[in-house]
């Protein structure tokens, strides 16, 4: 799936496969961000000329050409030339598993991450630093070595990744050179991120181990964000200041929205192109309000005028391949046409499966779609659209399939008007094949008639937004 990640130095573009756990798919983009982050910041420090010349002196021939790699790989996060896959373990050519490998690039020109990659526990290595190690091998840079050995081309992928690092203050050059002598590593056939290989030392408290402090799986999220004001870890003479402008950008995108009581739950935002961008928000951050553009599959670009709230649902904790109904319970207020107060509810639900992982996703979970004018013509909305709307939202899951759960008498699809303000809430779990956001083939889902809460329901979410037409704004109120 194409994930973006927004940066102070632009948007990141990547691919990743559909395998990854949602924790680890957080914990991938804040690695990603995380690289892309020390290669700007490298970059920006030599175009300054803020750089130590001993640093590239003894990593490379001049600045140019680290100039050059750096602006390279740069390039490769903005547009979409890092694709990820996930794989449990790398196997050797001859068929021996090696758990110690972090990451690989293929033949294909992808980067396989590997279970290790998450076992921040015991391997401790910079994920950042191995992200941009695996990207300069996709630059054509095959060699291993701390620093190129030949001056005449470089080649080494940890020579950019230790630069970069020395850049940001996550390393010294000390600890590079002493570990220049130490003996290299065979000639790998395929080119692979292990922690024992040659490279600079482990063990110091800053440098040379490279902790990955932020935190992506679990909800420990300190991160490099504070970076500028907690130094107390360590304490190596050695230690360079870390970069203060790390800034909040690289606080974790994985954080609950508001008003979540699972802690596994996280809201994904659409684009204006309807893709998933990889980014978890509060449920007031799904909306778009007022004019704004975006990118129908089958009608092209066009603009659009009124309100429009749908997100990627993750939450995870179930029993693994299991059939899992999320109920969504929505309460609509409003002014009509009339100018007359409305309230309508509307219960809604999708049919979901949960992967092996335990994780249940459901692809565009559609909330509201309003429409006071589309290209330039009247839309169809039965709602005053100059006014304030108040839209309360539960969530629930509970095990089985929708027909089983409620009875198959009381889910149906597509009863509503379009005209109604309920009808966009249950179109996509209406749906019933997989190119229709249905989230599995022949899925069961759909309105719930005379809903009523099941004992073993968990509730997942509540919370509840009011949305002012005049000013277009959204704000959080009581879900009560
Ligand atoms: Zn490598």
């Amino acid at each position: 799936m194409e994930t973006l990640i927004k940066t102070q130095f632009g948007l990141i573009k990547y691919e990743r496969s559909t395998n990854f756990p949602l924790q680890e798919g957080t914990f991938l983009s804040q690695s990603i961000k995380e690289a892309f982050v020390y290669l700007n910041y490298s970059l920006s420090k030599l175009k300054k000329g803020e750089v130590d010349e001993s640093l590239v002196n003894s990593l490379f021939n001049d600045e140019e050409e680290i100039l050059q790699i750096l602006e390279d790989l740069i390039e490769k996060f903005k547009n979409k030339a890092i694709i990820c896959k996930k794989e449990r373990t790398y196997s050797s050519s001859d068929g021996n598993a090696d758990i110690s490998v972090l990451a690989s690039v293929s033949e294909e020109g992808e980067i396989k991450i590997y279970n290790a990659f998450f076992n921040t526990k015991e391997i401790k290595d910079n994920r950042g630093g191995v992200i941009i190690h695996e990207v300069a091998h996709l630059s054509g840079l095959e060699g291993e070595s701390n620093a190129n050995e030949s001056t005449s081309n470089p080649d080494s992928a940890e020579a950019v990744k230790n630069f970069c690092l020395c850049a940001c203050g996550k390393l010294s050059l000390e600890e590079i050179n002493r570990e220049k002598e130490s003996p290299e590593n065979p000639e790998e056939e395929e080119q692979t991120y292990r922690p024992d290989q040659a490279r600079a030392p482990k063990g110091q408290p800053d440098g040379g181990q490279w902790v990955y402090e932020g935190g992506g799986s679990g909800g420990s999220s300190k991160g490099e964000s504070k970076g500028g004001t907690s130094n107390s870890e360590g304490g190596g003479s050695s230690k360079i200041n870390k970069p203060g402008n790390f800034g909040p950008s690289m606080e974790s995108e994985g954080n609950p929205p508001k008003g979540a009581i699972s802690n596994t739950l996280r809201f994904c935002r659409i684009d204006e192109s309807r893709n998933s961008t990889g980014e978890f928000v509060d449920f007031k951050d799904t909306f778009k309000i007022g004019i704004y553009r975006y990118d129908d599959t089958i009608e092209g670009p066009r603009t659009k005028s009124g309100i429009w709230s749908a997100f990627d649902f993750f939450d995870s904790g179930y029993k693994p391949e299991s059939d899992v109904t999320v109920i969504v319970r929505l309460d609509f207020e409003y002014f009509g046409r009339d100018k007359k107060i409305q309230k309508k509810s509307i219960d809604v639900a999708y049919d979901a499966k949960s992967d092996k992982d335990g994780c249940v996703k459901i692809d565009r979970m559609s909330i509201v779609n309003l429409e006071s004018e589309i290209n330039g013509s009247n839309g169809n909305s039965t709602v005053d659209m100059k006014s304030d709307i108040k839209i309360r939202m539960k969530i629930s899951s509970v095990e089985g399939r929708p027909k089983e759960v409620f009875g198959s008498a009381n889910i149906v699809k597509n009863s509503i008007s379009s005209a109604d303000i309920r009808y966009y809430a249950q179109v996509h779990a209406s749906a019933d094949e997989k190119s229709n956001y249905a989230q599995r083939d022949k899925a069961d889902g759909g309105i719930i008639k005379n809903y009523r809460k099941k004992t073993n329901e968990k509730d997942i979410y509540s919370g509840a937004v009011k949305i002012s037409l005049t000013e277009n704004t959204v704000s959080e109120i009581d879900n009560n």
